[in-house]
Parts: structure tokens; sequence; C-alpha cells
């Protein structure tokens, strides 16, 4: 029922604000918070008439502590709608074309603090309050007078209320937390609890040891003082002696906000606080007075975040799952969870010994971390999270499908199921065969590779080929219609024309990924040379050692029959493929790109440098060869300086192109 989830919702972020804005001890992750939060809201959308009174939906951060004095705002303090990608933050730019306004924004960087309300009156800091709930703050003049960015007198004798975040450096924290392990206190939990902790103690010592830091990012009243731009409140604060962030942009469309955004995704790490995203405001506060505000917030500005490379779910199983060499594979099934904009809900666990290092049990909360393309991993359990009935892991020793014996191979990790006739081998097999990379048969999904195994149809991979024999028992399954019929046959034929590499690769040898099969169908250019090669020959390729070489020899040796019956099949044995281009200035070398490169998209210049057999990675090591720098590089440009690393300019870059294209 609905009505339940909203109430199990408000529940929980209820109890999550008050751990995180009242005790500065948050107990969930600010994505687990995220993600409940829209959940909420998308329910309320639907289903308003169940929205509660006490819903966090409908009111700002937290509650006011009776510790300290309290401070009503002026005007309320509000939070910042969120959004998580391009298209959302696009829907806003198209939002406010709509309302008529073709506006200039501002981009300030999110940073991870908490915000203050500072009054002076003629140019004297009187007070100093936190947003509190958003109408009602707490009073923590005596801790603001302790953060040296904060002038207690300004430039200029005037009223004014000014509002911004109170911070601590990524090295203040770091050096506190030294301290505190050599004194045997607990750590500080990160930059955001360390700041709110510091700020909201009674004792202003501890908040003047806690070295805080300050920037200010916004005027309430600005048409007091004759302003009506947002960029120009920020240059008329900084000229009063306010601490104001020097990475502030004015921008006039929504294509240079999002640059501004990939320019500190990549600049992110150098920076000596943390940042959690980006914050858009609308410039001309004319057009921000038209747009006005919701309840809860401001509805000319946005705060993007940004993608969490780590986020925490529940490890629902362990299930086992039998790959085509009877590898057996404990895998995570896991409550599905959004990182790096896609949702995830299954990861490996490799194999026993990996689960039992981490010393998961089926139940906990766990870290999965996935960082750009690779795929994700389950880092950690979240053992402080455990609630007592989580069950410990328990490795199989009979395969899951036909309940054999598994083996483990000396010196090897992995358990095998030895029976060569094992069900769930078979279909492993022919799945990987069809399978994109492989001989790319569309229209034969996994399912209905295992229909056909268990239908009798396919025992190996010849077996695709004959399909067409029992046309008649295709047809009468269920989902299969003339037309899906004939594209399948099709797609099977349209196989035997592939280049030589997805043949190797569908053949499934032993350790052969799809770049060893690349590579052999490059070097061999046939099958005949490849099954003629010995070992030492194998072994002069790049990439190859000694147990894959054995591995490939072993393989021709076994498998005659079957590559004779391809061939006769009608199975292309050639390469197809341009053969590797050579450059002493590309071949085998490492590349890194940062910023901009006006002549050429990113796309292309890894086209064109992988064409000639270059490779590349994302970001800077020791091992790097080349960095490839255009306009407004990020960090890594300034980790390749450090260590030194060959740096090719846009000129430089583009010298080695016309060189090429020659
Ligand atoms: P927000 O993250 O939605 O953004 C608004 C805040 O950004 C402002 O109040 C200000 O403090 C800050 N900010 C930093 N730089 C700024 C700039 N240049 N201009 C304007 N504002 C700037 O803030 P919120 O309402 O304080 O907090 C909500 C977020 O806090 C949630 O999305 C969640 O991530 C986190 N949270 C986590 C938990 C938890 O249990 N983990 C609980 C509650 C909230």
């Amino acid at each position: 029922m609905p009505v339940d989830r909203i109430k199990e919702l408000v529940v929980l972020l209820n109890e999550a604000n008050y751990n995180y804005y009242v005790l500065d001890n948050p107990t969930i992750t600010d994505q687990e918070y995220d993600k409940y939060l829209r959940e909420l809201m998308t329910l309320e959308e639907e289903y308003p008439e169940y929205v509660l009174p006490d819903s966090p939906t409908k009111r700002v951060g937290g509650e006011v502590l009776d510790k300290f004095n309290k401070i009503t705002h002026q005007i309320p303090m509000l939070s910042l709608p969120d959004v998580f990608n391009e298209e959302e933050i696009r829907d806003f730019d198209t939002r406010i074309k709509k309302a008529g306004i073709n506006p200039e924004y501002v981009c300030e960087l999110k940073i991870d603090g908490l915000s203050v309300s500072l009054i002076y009156e003629k140019g004297i800091l009187k007070s100093g309050a936190t947003r509190g709930d958003g109408v009602v703050g707490e009073d923590i003049t005596h801790n603001v007078k302790t953060i040296k960015a904060i002038p207690l007198k300004l430039k200029q004798d005037i009223d004014i209320e000014v509002r911004g975040e109170i911070y601590m450096d990524k090295e203040t924290l770091t050096k506190i937390n030294a301290q505190r392990e050599r004194e045997g206190l607990p750590k500080l939990q990160n930059v955001r609890n360390a700041a709110a902790g510091s700020v909201r103690q009674l004792d202003s010592k501890v908040a003047a040891q806690r070295n805080l830091n300050n920037f200010i990012y916004h005027l309430p009243n600005p048409l007091s003082y004759n302003i009506n731009k947002h960029y120009d409140a920020l240059e008329f604060m900084r000229s009063l002696g306010f601490r104001v962030s020097p990475y502030n942009r004015l921008v006039t469309s929504i294509d240079e906000v999002l640059a501004f955004i990939q320019e500190f995704t990549e600049k992110r790490e150098s920076l000596p606080f943390e940042i959690d995203g980006v914050v858009i405001k609308v410039n001309d506060l004319n057009e921000q007075n038209e747009l006005g505000f919701t309840a809860k917030y401001p509805r000319w500005a946005i705060a993007y975040k940004f993608p969490a490379n780590d986020v925490l779910t529940k490890l629902k199983d362990i299930v086992f799952t039998v790959g085509r060499t009877g590898q057996i594979t404990p895998n995570a099934v896991l409550e599905p969870v959004l990182v790096m904009g896609s949702t995830i809900s299954r990861a490996t666990l490799h194999n026993e010994d990996f689960v039992n290092s981490l010393g998961l049990m089926v139940g906990d909360i766990v870290e999965i971390h996935k960082a750009g393309d690779v795929i994700p991993e389950v880092k950690c359990a979240i053992k402080e999270r455990r609630v007592g009935t989580e069950k410990p892991f328990v490795m199989i020793d009979r395969c899951p499908i036909c309940n054999t014996l598994l083996i483990k191979k000396e010196g090897q990790v992995d358990y095998y199921c030895p029976n060569d006739a094992c069900p769930a081998r078979g279909i492993e097999g022919l799945i990987h065969f069809a399978s994109r990379d492989a001989m790319n048969i569309d229209g034969l999904g996994d399912e209905i590779i295992e229909d056909f195994y268990n239908e009798g149809f396919l025992k190996t991979i010849t077996d695709f080929y004959y399909l067409d024999k029992h046309e008649k028992d295709i047809l009468m399954l269920e989902g299969f219609g003339h037309k899906s019929y004939q594209n399948m046959i099709n797609a099977i034929n349209n196989s035997k024309n592939n280049s030589l590499e997805k043949l190797l690769f569908g053949l499934g040898i032993n350790g052969i990924g799809s770049k060893t099969a690349k590579l052999l169908a490059e070097h061999f250019d046939n099958i005949d040379n490849l099954k003629a090669s010995s070992i030492e020959e194998l072994l002069e390729i790049k990439d190859i050692g000694d147990v894959l070489a054995k591995n490939i020899y072993d393989y021709f040796q076994t498998h005659e029959e079957l590559i004779d019956e391809l061939k006769q099949i009608g199975i292309n044995m050639k390469y197809l493929g341009k053969k590797k281009k050579i450059n002493e200035n590309i071949t085998g070398k490492k590349f890194v790109i940062t910023g901009t490169i006006s002549f050429m998209s990113r796309d292309s210049i890894k086209a064109l440098i992988e064409d000639y057999g270059g490779t590349f990675a994302e970001s800077v090591s020791k091992k790097t060869d080349i960095v490839i720098v255009g306009d407004t590089p990020g960090s890594k440009y300034d980790k390749a300086k450090e260590l030194k690393i060959p740096i090719w300019d846009e000129e430089k870059f583009k010298g080695i192109v016309d060189e090429l294209e020659k």
C-alpha cells in the first residue's frame, strides 16, 4: 500500500534528519537519504491525499536545540532542490524559459558544510545563526567569532545580513583526525559533520581549535543596496571584506553551466575543500522575484549533486552461477541502487575467499563502489549497521545445477563443477557463442537459448547452424512467429561472415577474452596459421604468457573436428579487420586526455590513437606515457606536471595528427 510506504519513509527520513542536523551524526549516507526523499516525493505527487503533516518534504533542515538561544530569520533560509543529471539541469532551464525569461546563470561550487546567517550593524558583527528549521536558527555568535575568515568589522559601516557556508578544509580534517587518533579519540566522520559539530558547541574554545573556514554566497536583501544582479552582490560582499569563492562564474547558457560542472567534476579532488555539487542560480534579481519560491525551495536555483562512486545498499542474498568452464561464482543480489547513473542489482563476489575476506553476511548493508565505466564491486560490509538477523555466508559443495560434487584445483581459489555434461556449462557456452562480442547473433537471447537447449535443438555450438531443421517445432513454441523465426535464421546466417576474432572469442577458449581474440586474429590472419602455430610462436605475441599460450595450443590440438565442421558450415575463418597501423609516437603508449581539444572530439581522438595501437586511461599515474592537454584542463594536468609526464598541448597534438593524415 502506498500509504504504508509513505508513513515508513516519513519516519525514516525524519529520524535521519534528526541524526544529521541535530546530532551531527548521520546514520545513513547522503545517497540513501536522497534516494528515499525522491521516492517519498514521487509517492506524494501521485497520492497527494496521503501527504502527512510532518513530511520532511514540507520542511527545511532540522530542529533547533534548546541549549542555544534562538534567532528568527528576517527572511527564511531555504534549501535547494537537488538535481542529479544533465536532463534535470536542462529541464530547469526549459522551465525558466517557458516563463518567458532568457537567463544568465551564476555557477558556484556547492561546498559541503553548513549554512550560516551573519548580521552586521554599522559594519560590526552582531550575530551568527544556523539555518535551523529555516525560520528559526540557533545563535552561534560565540563560535562564529572564532572563524578567521569571517570579518568582525566590515570595510563599510553598514547594516547588512549575509549568508554563506561554514566548512572545514580537507587538510584540517586530516590533521584533527591524526591528532584524535593519537589521543585515542574516535575520528570525525567527514568535513560536513566536523564543521557542524564544531559550531554547535557551547564552549567556543572547541570551535576555535577546529580552524573552520567560510565562504559567503548570498545577500538576502540586495535591492536595499541598489544591486539587481546576484553576481554583483557577490562582488559587493567581497568588497566589504567577506571571503567570496574565487570559482564563481557568470555564464549565459545552460551549455556553459554543463561545461562548468564537467570542469569541476575533474578538478574536484584537487580543491582544498570538499564539494558535493554545483549550485546554479539565475543572475537577475528581478527574474528571481518573478520565478518566486515553493515552501521549501527557491524556483530560481538548483543544486546539482555529483554522482557518488560509493553507495550503500542491502545484500539481499548470495547466489551461485556456473560458468561455461564449470567455474562457480558467488554473486551478490542487491537491493537495486543507483551508482554513477546506472542501477545496480547484482555484483560478482568472485569466489569464496573474496566473500570471506570481506566477512560478508547475507542481510548486511554493503558499500558498492563503481568508478567510471568500471564494473561495480562490493567493497565492504558496514558492520555497525548489523541488526542481528544477518546470516553467515556458506560456500556450497555441490553444483547448484547438476548436483555434482565440486572440485578445487590445486593452488586455485575457484571451485569447479567437473561434470562436462552439466546443463549450466552447456547453456553458458552457447550463450557466450551467440553474445554480442562473440558471434553477435541477434534475436537469440539467453532465455531462448536455454529453451532450445532444454528442447534438444541446441547442444553444441555447431547446432546453431542446423536450427532450420527444427523450424516446425520452433514455430510451435510460445513467442515465435514466422517473422521472428526468419529474423533469427538470418542473424545466424549473417554470423557466418564475421571476422575471425569473433569466432575465436566465441569458442570459449580458457583465458581468451575479446581483446586477446583480436590480437590473435590480427597476428595470424586466418585460423589455419593459428592452428599450426607452436607455443613458442604464440609467446612472441605481446600480452600472451605461458598459461595462455598453452591453453590456445591445447585447444587447437583437441578441437580439430569442431573447427573442420565449422569450416564446412561456411563460417569465415579469416581476419577481416584493418591491420594495425604503427606510429612510433603512439603505438604501445598509454594516454590520458584532459580539457577540450578544439579541432577534434574526444571520441575521435580515442579512435585515432587506438587505431595506432595506443591505449587510454582515466587518470594520470607513473605508468602514463603522454598527457594530451586541451583548453581548461582539469587536475590531471597538474598531476602530469608533478609526475613530469610528457605533455602534448593542442599545437603539438595537431602536428602529430597532420603527420598521420599525410
Ligand atoms: P542541500 O544539499 O539540498 O543544498 C542546500 C545547501 O547547500 C545550502 O543550505 C547551503 O548550506 C549549501 N551550499 C553550499 N554552497 C552553496 C552555494 N554556493 N550557494 C547556495 N547554497 C550552498 O542542503 P540541505 O537542505 O542542507 O541538505 C539536504 C541534503 O543533506 C540532502 O540532500 C542529503 O544529501 C543531506 N542529508 C543527509 C542526511 C543523512 O542522514 N545522511 C540527512 C539529512 C540531509
